[in-house]
């Protein structure tokens, strides 16, 4: 099983524009990995993708994943989940929703139920972003506790009594244990 880092930079990425500390110049001449983007991870097995901060896209492409199956939320602070327009980068053809077809293989974007809830309420004066990502058919949503693909097991474990903050527990189970 694979845990890839995309990014381990927290609430501000490095380099921070227009910064010239020490730090920030190191970064912008050397890019990754002393280049730093927000926090995410992306399990392998699966294609799970944990949390969008908003420079998922260049966290995507440096670790050269190619697809994204699944998108799950650890809660909805604004660094955690503000590129979520990935959503668009990775199933929008414009073309085709312009004539009202869907993708055959929306993303699921999956969280503890009160999380996905949160989820739900970002958005722009159009409305809440996923539920317009979802009405177009390039992902469809679910309240989940736990995850299973293959071998994998992913337990999300609420932080606090209100359940609006999970931590992932990422478990390889063998065969023995499934029956
Ligand atoms: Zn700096």
């Amino acid at each position: 099983m694979n845990v890839i880092i995309l990014g381990s930079g927290g609430c501000v990425s490095t380099p921070r524009a227009c910064c010239n500390c020490r730090i920030c110049t190191e970064a912008r001449q050397k890019g990754f990995p002393y280049a730093r983007t927000g926090c995410s991870l992306f399990i392998e097995e699966g294609n799970i993708l944990i949390d969008t901060p908003e420079d998922i896209n260049a966290s995507l492409n440096n670790s050269s994943i190619q697809k994204v199956e699944h998108i799950f939320y650890s809660h909805c602070d604004p660094d955690h989940t503000m590129g979520m327009r990935v959503i668009e980068q990775l199933k929008m053809d414009w073309l085709a929703c312009s004539v009202g077809k869907k993708p055959d293989d929306p993303i699921e974007v999956a969280s503890l139920p009160a999380i996905l809830e949160d989820i739900k309420k970002q958005g722009t004066k159009y409305g809440s972003a996923i539920e317009y990502y979802e009405a177009r058919g390039l992902v469809y949503t679910k309240g989940i506790r736990v995850f299973k693909i293959g071998n994998i097991l992913v337990e999300l474990i609420p932080v606090d009594e209100q359940e609006h903050v999970a931590i992932f527990i990422i478990w390889r189970v063998s065969k023995y244990i499934e029956k």
